[in-house]
Parts: structure tokens; sequence; C-alpha cells
């Protein structure tokens, strides 16, 4: 784990709400309302100002631009963010800047000004190749121009590229997985992020299955897809270092991985989270009202104290998904609570049925286990 495991691991996440079309799966906070973006940058470099000594001027590792569609700000919106942060922030001059990308968004011009911007990662939205499951999913590029994204982006020397992949898509199917997988794999990139597509309720999809006009998927077919996907991405050399992540040469994602070691961060824009080791803050997810209350220098937030059950089941939820698996000896450090003895029933019982397996003082999923992860952090939670 090298370098991410260094103790000072601060970050900085910017969330951009807007997104040219809702695709039908997604429940993140977002809007196609462009019409208050300008406002919307403004109050976020407010933001930034009014909350810089959240560091103590203690050096940035990580800046990540997430959203809705960070590639959406025009050049002199995306501009302002970074100057401001690096005006306000002591930012290490070696620091993974990142931004999340839609492939319609990809030119050689805003390329290029992601690099002088210090931009030295990019996540690129792809989740299929297939345009008839694009089309489904109502997402607003096609197959051709997510190949010609990657294509140019690495033309212009960007070497740290990961790309976003859904499995067990409704419409999908194990084929187009498979082509998919080939695709992708054909591209060449270091890192890739393969989610299984979940039905949320509030979702065009989640109303379509309530409507019945959309299937749930049976679980088998989640299980299938994500072995396929497994299988593939391991013969080919790449490593599973979370649940959903793979990289090759150790082109881990700094900022997530900090993130699962339970390093500070810092989230900035509406609905935002923030995360200092004691309490955990979250931005009102409304953006006029989130404008019109940071520009009045109005608390735009809620925070919650962590308990120690909290601080104890935080660890759990961040770190079992990981290849680092849960560190018991350091979530006692930090909770006073002691896994291997409050959970000693459990965790024998997963043991036995070939879920979980550990070390002197770590506790990992075995590849069995990380079917049924979601079960399995419940169970270990108090
Ligand atoms: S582009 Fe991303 S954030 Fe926007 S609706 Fe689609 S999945 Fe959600």
């Amino acid at each position: 784990m090298s370098r991410i495991s260094a103790e000072n691991m601060f970050g900085i996440y910017i969330h951009i709400p807007f997104c040219r079309k809702a695709c039908h799966y997604c429940d993140f906070h977002f809007s196609t309302n462009l019409s208050n973006k300008t406002e919307m940058v403004l109050a976020i470099v407010h933001e930034l100002h009014q909350r810089k000594d959240f560091f103590y001027n203690k050096s940035v590792e990580t800046i990540y631009l997430g959203g809705g569609t960070p590639s959406i700000l025009s050049d002199s919106e995306l501009s302002l963010i970074m100057e401001t942060i690096h005006l306000e922030y002591n930012v290490n001059p070696e620091a993974e800047v990142t931004i999340e990308c839609n492939p319609e968004d990809i030119t050689l011009e805003k390329l290029s000004h992601f690099k002088n911007l210090g931009i030295n990662r990019l996540s690129i939205g792809i989740q299929t190749f297939n345009n008839d499951v694009l089309q489904f999913l109502n997402r607003s590029h096609s197959s051709e121009q997510a190949d010609l994204a990657v294509k140019l982006s690495q033309d212009l020397g960007f070497d740290n590229i990961t790309v976003d992949l859904m499995y067990a898509l409704p419409g999908s199917n194990l084929d187009i997985l498979q082509s998919d997988l080939d695709k992708t794999t054909s591209l060449e990139v270091p890192h890739i992020s393969a989610y299984c597509f979940t039905l949320e309720e509030k979702t065009v999809f989640g109303k379509m299955a309530k409507q019945n006009k959309l299937q749930k998927n049976e679980d088998s077919m989640e299980q299938f897809h994500y072995e396929k996907l497994h299988k593939h991405l391991i013969n080919i050399g790449y490593e599973q270092y979370e649940i959903s992540n793979f990289a090759q040469n150790e082109k881990y994602s700094r900022h997530n991985t900090a993130y699962w070691f339970g390093r500070s961060y810092l989230g900035i824009g509406p609905g935002a989270h923030s995360f200092n080791g004691r309490s955990r803050q979250w931005n009102i997810s409304n953006n006029a009202l989130y404008i019109q209350k940071t520009m009045q220098n109005d608390m735009a937030f809620e925070i919650e104290i962590l308990t120690k059950n909290d601080i104890f089941n935080e660890g759990i939820l961040t770190s079992l998904r990981t290849k680092w698996g849960i560190d018991v000896k350091k979530l006692f450090q930090q909770s006073n609570i002691d896994l291997f003895k409050e959970k000693h029933k459990e965790i024998v019982n997963k043991k036995n049925s070939g879920l979980l397996y550990q070390t002197e003082s770590n506790l990992f999923l075995t590849e069995k286990g990380k079917l049924l992860a979601d079960a399995i952090i419940v169970d270990l939670m108090i």
C-alpha cells in the first residue's frame, strides 16, 4: 500500500451537480437545468474560501471533481475553482487531481485545458459500449464517442485514466458484457471501476419497475456478470483492490483509497459530505438553496458528531471491501471496540462458511464473501 498509507492523506471533493441528461438509473444529486450553473460555481468558490481552514494548512494530497458531470463546466468556470483551491489550500505539487468526464465533453481543447490546470487523472463514464443499452439507459453519448474520448486523452499524454463500467444492466446480457470487457481491454487503461446495476426507487427505472414495465434482475444475473467480469480482469493482469475497483501496476485511486483508510476529506458543493475523523457533515442537496445560503454565509450543512459505535461501523463499512481488509487493531484504537471479541460468533460462522478469513490483526472477505459483502458488513456492525 506504500504511498497511499501515509497518515496525512487529505482530500478535497468538489460536487458539480449538473448533467446534460438524466440517466434512467441514477439517484445522485444533479440537475439538468443549467440556468444557474454560473451562480453555482460562484457559490462553490465562496464555500472554498469559507472553509479554507478545514485542514489547518496541512498538505492536500488529492482533489476530486465529481458529480453530476464536472466536464460540463466551461474552461473559465473550471479555472476559477482550481485557482481558488490553489490559493486557499496547501496543495502538494504531486497531488492526484481527478476529474469525472462524460465522453461527449472530451475534446483536444478541453483536455489541454485540464492539463494546464494540473488535472492529471481522468475518470471517464462509459458504462457500456453497446449503443442500444446506452440509449435504454438514456446516456448522452455513443460507444464511438467513448472510444474516441479515451484515445484522445491518451494521445494528449494522460496515462492515469479510469473508466466506469456497469454490469447486470437492464437490456444487457453476458455477450454484451464480454464485448464491453474486450473493448475496454483493448483501450489499455490502467484502472477500471465496475459497478453492479442497482434499482433505485426514485429513478425512471425505479418507477418503471413499480409499474411492472421493467423486470428486476435475478440475483443469479448479478452473480454471473460479476464472475465473468472478475475472471476476465484478473486474467489480464488487473488487481482487484476494492470490490468495484481494478488497477494495473498499483495505479490505485489515491482519493478513494484515502477515504477507505478513514482519512479526512472536505466536500464542497451541494450534497457533498465532509469527514474529519470525529464528525461527518453533509451539505444541503438542493441547488438553489445551496447557492442562496452559501452566498449569505448561512450554514448550508448538517453535522453529526460520531459516537464510538459510529466510528466502529464506519471503519467496517469503508475497509472490509478493500484488499487491505479491516485493520482490527487500528479500529480498536479509534473506537475502543474489539471486533474480534464483539463479533466473535459471527466471525467464526462466516469463516466456517468460507466468507471471511483473517490474519493476526486483519479481517478480509474471501472471493465467495465478496458476493455477499453488503450482508456481511451489516452483520459485523453494531
Ligand atoms: S451523467 Fe452520471 S451523474 Fe449524471 S445522471 Fe448520468 S450517471 Fe448520474
